[in-house]
């Protein structure tokens, strides 16, 4: 079955050649497949925010696409951060005085506080529980915990599994590696025509969870491959980066390129039955805002849009005050809005096929909106030129033809060089693909024309909004 998903994905793909095609050929059900079945495969890797289990999983992103993976060293000075020492772990477990292994590591790789300190010693249950995390009022679930910033250990437990451990003394050990090595993120860089980029950031450092982050990791990596085999107007930015270190990483190694980023998004949390978000960037009513706000109001959806705020993802990076980046984040149900979230409970079950493949088309039509908003100049502006005789009045071969004669008209009155498409879409109200429609009908019967250089528009100038 797996084997049929794929070809079929490979060969959809082959063919295509602008976002356009891509867009209007996606097929959910094959896409949701294979992205589900990605996300299996991930699943049980041990990731954290440096070491082995984020660099396997930045190969497995290369068996996709052609990314680069950049190796930092510990140490290194970041803005106001330290790039971290590198974490890896073996094994780890709780035995009990029987010898039998009542927590173990090769079974959830969540039962060990992320960033632990090697430990190997025998303690009593008092002593042990100076170190378990449980959540009580999810009493089946692992929660997940990291310690970052403090050298210490710790073990997480569902309340049932540390409830059932009676008094006595425990054989508690983490075979773990806290050392100067490298951090570690994922990047590929698509040019286009122009200079200008599209910033596409997710981050893939959580150990086995689903929704936060696998499927922005999954994602990513599919509208990456999606990108890659299409004309571009704009240079495409994909960042795979461990959570907060690695965007302040890339942001401090990467501070001359920034001017170049036009448009971006975060991408997290996006595989639950939520309906789609759109978090603003600060600046608020940047291009890629309003044009996410635009997508996701299309086909009667209930998206929801939410303005900046200094919490989340790696938005909080690219949208401080020394950036204010015009950059977004796209989720379903965000970090902290599910109980799920950062435990066991956010499983390869949590996050859906359908959910997975909805949310890479409304990347896709985001992006196809970003490729296609420009201005256009009607060349038959005294009056509205005749559309009968050219056969726009009555556009049978339109699927809505009422509604493409209407998208047809908005077009050509607001074609003046001083409004995109996008005004035109808030003006209208008219879904995008209709607007997209009446474009190409006018341009080949010569109705439509690119601007003069000289013309300019906000849509058109460089870098800020
Ligand atoms: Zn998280």
């Amino acid at each position: 079955m797996s084997d049929t998903v794929t070809s079929m994905a490979t060969e959809q793909t082959v063919s295509v050649r602008t976002v356009d095609e891509r867009v209007r050929g996606y097929d959910a059900a094959v896409c949701g497949a294979e992205l589900h079945r990605w996300i299996r495969e991930l699943y049980p890797i041990c990731r954290s925010i440096t070491g082995d289990g984020l660099r396997t999983t930045l190969r497995w992103i290369q068996q996709h696409v052609p990314l680069q993976i950049r190796e930092v060293a510990s140490g290194t000075p970041v803005f106001d951060w330290t790039v971290p020492d590198e974490w890896n772990i073996a094994d780890a477990y709780i035995k009990n005085g029987a010898g039998e292994r009542v927590v173990d590591f090769r079974r959830c790789n969540l039962h060990v506080v992320s960033y632990s300190v090697p430990v190997h010693r025998k303690m009593t249950r008092a002593e042990l529980a100076e170190h378990v995390f449980t959540l009580p009022e999810h009493p089946d679930w692992i929660p997940y915990r990291a310690t970052y910033c403090q050298p210490t250990w710790g073990f997480c437990l569902s309340q049932r599994q540390w409830d059932a451990l009676p008094e006595g003394t425990y054989e508690v050990c983490i075979q773990s590696r806290l050392e100067p090595g490298c951090l570690s993120y994922g990047e590929l860089y698509l040019p286009g025509r122009q200079g200008e980029e599209v910033l596409i950031s997710t981050h893939a450092c959580h150990p086995s969870m689903c929704n936060d982050n696998l499927s922005g990791v999954v994602v990513s990596t599919m509208l990456a491959r999606a990108m890659a085999r299409v004309e571009r107007r704009y240079g495409y930015r994909f960042l795979f980066v461990p959570g907060t270190f690695g965007s302040i990483t890339w942001l401090a190694r990467n501070e001359d390129r920034v001017g170049r980023i036009r448009h971006g998004l975060v991408l997290a949390c996006l595989g639950d039955a939520g309906p789609m978000r759109y978090k603003r960037s600060r600046r608020g009513r940047a291009e890629i805002d309003r044009v996410a706000e635009a997508i996701l109001a299309e086909g009667g959806r209930s998206a929801q849009i939410r303005d900046f705020e200094p919490f989340g993802d790696d938005e909080r990076q690219y949208c401080s005050p020394g950036f204010n980046l015009p950059v977004g984040t796209l989720s379903r149900s965000p970090y902290g809005t599910f109980p799920e979230c950062h435990s066991s409970a956010d499983d390869p079950d949590f996050v859906r096929p359908e959910a997975l493949a909805d949310s890479l088309l409304t990347c896709l039509r985001i992006i196809q909106f970003l490729e296609r908003n420009e201005v256009w100049i009607n060349t038959q502006p005294k009056c509205e030129p005749q559309l009968g005789r050219r056969g726009l009045f009555e556009p049978a071969w339109a699927a809505d033809a009422a509604r493409v004669r209407m998208a047809i008209q908005w077009v050509l009155n607001l074609s003046d060089g001083q409004h995109d498409l996008l005004d035109i879409r808030e003006r209208s109200g008219l879904d995008a693909h209709l607007l997209f429609e009446a474009v190409d009908a006018l341009r080949a019967v010569g109705l439509l024309a690119e601007p003069p250089v000289s013309i300019s528009h906000p849509a058109l100038t460089s870098g800020c909004e």
